[in-house]
């Protein structure tokens, strides 16, 4: 326990020191939520940020073994919403004054593909400039990436999923088009695309070790991301990791050591709170705020399409139809203590310090 604390203390987290902070016991996982927590309130308030999320289309080209809407999979049905419902959406999230938006879509790259998003990013813009907008649209090319900050979309996210290259191939076909350097690529061009950048892991994949998450800590820490999405990782009915072994309850506690250890590695980034957590647990998204995590995504799309976006088992389908809605559900998953911050982007303050 001594070690524990001295390690605690210490702001510079080598990777042995990160493996013990994952590697805790009860008494001291307590610790390490505590000091997550008063790192997070000292450094970015107790405010808590919104982005209303819309997921355009489970279509995706691609075919990662854990993931419900992999192309291989054909028992679900394949979906685009079309523009007047994703305009419907905009227009709830614009009135229910959240501050951002997030437009995250199964991955396409086609000519047409990009000018939908780009649409979309217009769209946002012109009926309301001050809000936030952020896009989780897969692996583009770096001209495609400029041309949507350039109208305006602010934040990227794209997940590496693991830092560890030989996982990486164990959870994704190894061809064309899953390519490990690419996706650390693609990071690149979004970050020099001036985009708030941010990635994330999934955590406790099959062969995923501590060493393993601590160097996905350390790969962050480097990266300088702007913010994070991690999850747990949930096998999906349908994919060819649907019968792997997972223990709930100690994945989900590991995904909150990891956004703790995350948040006080990197105290002023965004840290999402994933609807994933509350699959596992009801309390899920306000036990990840506790942890460190500031950011919550209310889902806008219609809960017909939601089922079908079904990346994993069991995920929440409420339905959300109008602005009241959406800040009722922001407020449910926000612990005593916190606040919803309403009226603004919700920047990732590594990013305003930058900027400055
Ligand atoms: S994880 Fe993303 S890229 Fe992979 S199949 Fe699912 S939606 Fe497509």
């Amino acid at each position: 326990m001594t070690d524990f604390i001295k390690i605690l203390d210490n702001p510079t987290k080598d990777k042995q020191a990160l493996i013990r902070m994952l590697n805790c016991n009860a008494d001291e996982q307590k610790l390490l939520f505590a000091k997550a927590e008063n790192i997070r309130k000292s450094t970015i308030s107790n405010n808590v940020y919104g982005r209303a999320l819309i997921e355009l289309s489970n279509i995706c080209s691609k075919d990662c073994y854990y993931c419900g809407i992999r192309k291989s999979n054909n028992s679900i049905d394949r979906y685009a919403l079309d523009i007047d419902a994703i305009k419907e959406s905009i227009d709830i999230a614009i009135a229910s004054k959240i501050g951002s938006i997030a437009i995250q879509s199964g991955e396409l790259n086609s000519p047409t593909f990009v000018e939908s998003i780009s649409e979309i990013v217009r769209y946002i813009k012109q009926k309301c400039p001050e809000i936030g907008i952020t896009l989780s649209c897969g692996e583009q090319t770096a001209k495609t990436y400029r041309k949507w900050k350039r109208l305006g979309a602010e934040r990227y996210l794209l997940r590496i999923e693991t830092s560890n290259k030989e996982l990486y191939y164990n959870y994704h076909p190894n061809d064309k088009s899953h390519n490990f350097e690419k996706r650390l690529q693609c990071l690149q061009y979004i970050k020099d695309a001036g985009y708030q950048t941010g990635t994330g892991v999934m955590v406790g994949l099959p062969k995923q070790d501590f060493e393993d998450l601590a160097d996905d800590l350390i790969f962050m820490r480097d990266m300088e991301i702007h913010m994070c999405g991690m999850g747990p990782f949930i096998p999906c009915k349908g994919t060819p990791m649907e019968n792997a072994k997972s223990n709930f309850d100690s994945v989900f506690e590991m995904t909150l050591r990891m956004i703790a250890c995350l948040r006080i590695i990197m105290p002023d980034i965004n840290i999402v709170s994933s609807t994933a957590m509350e699959t596992i647990n009801p309390k899920g998204r306000e036990l990840a705020i506790k942890a460190g995590a500031n950011v919550i995504m209310p889902n806008l799309n219609p809960s017909t399409h939601r089922k079908k976006y079904s990346l994993y088992n069991k995920k929440p389908t409420n339905e959300i139809t109008n602005a009241k809605e959406v800040i009722d559900s922001c407020a449910k998953a926000i612990p005593s203590g916190y606040i919803l911050s309403l009226g603004k982007k919700g920047n990732s303050l590594k990013w305003e310090r930058l900027m400055v």
